[in-house]
């Protein structure tokens, strides 16, 4: 029998108010074209232009609870932003100058006191408080719970030793949401306990900040960081002492849908590019779209890139609807990364030599999409998520 209180449970559509963030954000963008961005990324530059009319639109505290000067809306609003800057050809210099602001203030929002949130979430809301993460170390890889970063308690603050590698925006940043250990991993019962999170000023004076030179992505840097005695005040800490990481995985899955977003908007602008300039090139007396060798990669790309988005919506769905969504956020991370790095690598191919250049920017792209099969997560580690969490099947990692 049907069950007909479930008609009309599936819309596909989106509101109008998130038609209009789409449409809003677009416009905006339009006034950072390709050159800005090449120019950027060639100078090394951070897009204090774009990020600052981002900031005056308003965009920076979507997600940002009201009363603390932002609009409080859900991660389906956010990877809608995200995707049109990224889409915009702003790609990851764009999205990773503002991708903290968005969501990664998750686990202050939820754990944080009422006062560390006064303090902090309506400067970023504004923009006038740049914040970058601080979790990968060396020594530890995508295995966290090895990190040897060590905060220890002296009176009302925490001295804290160690060293950080390729935090993103650590330059341009005056805090850092860092994770620590404040009990070393053999005296803990749980590898997951014993980790203590802050959001704390990056003190010069005890902290060295070293741009790591990279493949792309270059108007944002991404840095070591060497922490040497740095002294953090108790009112810094995220919620309680030892559950650090506890409150980091709270924001993991709307991390990944949003570099999923990210990603989903590179690939779609460099499918734009590509089929642009297979209408144009003319070669052999036909332009090369002509050719089911350009043409069917591209119609390809288009499949998988609507595939992924497609994943993409239900998982932001389902976790502003409060329902579970891990399984859903990492496939969604894992397509859109594929579908976008494959979508930026056919437009190269499709542009030929000259793909090659700086100037059709599609190698801009190219090197920005690959990115995002390794971080913030492997493609490895989504699959391995799937194969232990989803099928059950024994664990590597
Ligand atoms: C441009 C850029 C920006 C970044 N920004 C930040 C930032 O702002 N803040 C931050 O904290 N970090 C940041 N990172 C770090 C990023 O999150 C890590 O690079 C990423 O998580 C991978 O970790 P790793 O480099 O240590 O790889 P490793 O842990 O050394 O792994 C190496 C390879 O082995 C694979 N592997 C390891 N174990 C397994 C297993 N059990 N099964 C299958 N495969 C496995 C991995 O998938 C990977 O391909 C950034 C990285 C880059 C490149």
């Amino acid at each position: 029998m049907r069950d007909d209180t479930n008609v009309g449970g599936m819309n596909f559509e989106l509101t109008e108010d998130q038609q209009l963030i789409r449409s809003t954000v677009a416009e905006l963008c339009r006034k950072f074209d390709d050159q800005y961005w090449m120019e950027k990324d060639q100078a090394h530059e951070f897009p204090t232009e774009f990020y600052n009319a981002i900031a005056e639109g308003g965009w920076l505290g979507i997600t940002i609870p009201e009363e603390y000067g932002g609009h409080g809306l859900g991660i389906t609003e956010a990877t809608l932003l995200a995707e049109e800057v990224s889409r915009s050809g702003g790609g990851m210099n764009a999205a990773s100058s503002i991708h903290m602001s968005i969501f990664g203030m998750h686990p202050v929002v939820v754990h944080g006191s009422a006062e560390l949130k006064q303090r902090t979430l309506p400067r970023i809301a504004t923009g006038d408080l740049h914040v970058c993460f601080g979790v990968t170390e060396p020594g530890a890889g995508l295995d966290t719970t090895h990190i040897t970063t060590f905060a220890r308690r002296d009176g009302d603050h925490y001295v804290v030793n160690g060293r950080k590698v390729w935090i993103s925006k650590a330059m341009e940043s005056e805090k850092i949401l860092l994770l620590t250990r404040t009990q070393r991993y053999d005296e803990v019962a749980k590898k997951t306990d014993g980790m203590t999170l802050f959001l704390t000023d990056l003190d010069r004076a005890h902290v060295d900040i070293r741009p790591i030179a990279k493949m792309g992505r270059n108007a944002v840097t991404s840095n070591e960081v060497f922490i040497d005695g740095l002294r953090i005040p108790v009112e810094d800490r995220v919620g309680e002492e030892g559950k650090g990481f506890r409150y980091l995985l709270d924001g993991l899955n709307p991390e990944r849908m949003l570099i999923a977003a990210e990603a989903l908007g590179l690939g779609r602008v460099a499918l734009d590019r590509a089929t642009k300039y297979a209408k144009e090139r003319v070669v052999f007396g036909r332009p090369i779209g002509m050719n089911q060798g350009i043409q069917f990669p591209l119609a390809d790309s288009l499949a998988h890139l609507d595939a992924a988005e497609l994943v993409l919506r239900k998982a932001t769905w389902l976790y502003d609807n409060g329902k579970s969504c891990g399984r859903e956020a990492n496939t969604a991370k894992y397509l859109c990364a594929d579908a976008g790095f494959t979508a930026a690598d056919r437009a190269l191919q499709t542009h030929g030599g000259m793909g090659y250049a700086e100037e059709y920017n599609v190698s801009r792209y190219f090197r920005e999409a690959r990115v995002m099969r390794i971080a913030p997560i492997s493609q490895e580690m989504i699959l391995n998520y799937l194969g232990s969490h989803t099928l059950g099947l024994p664990r590597s990692y």
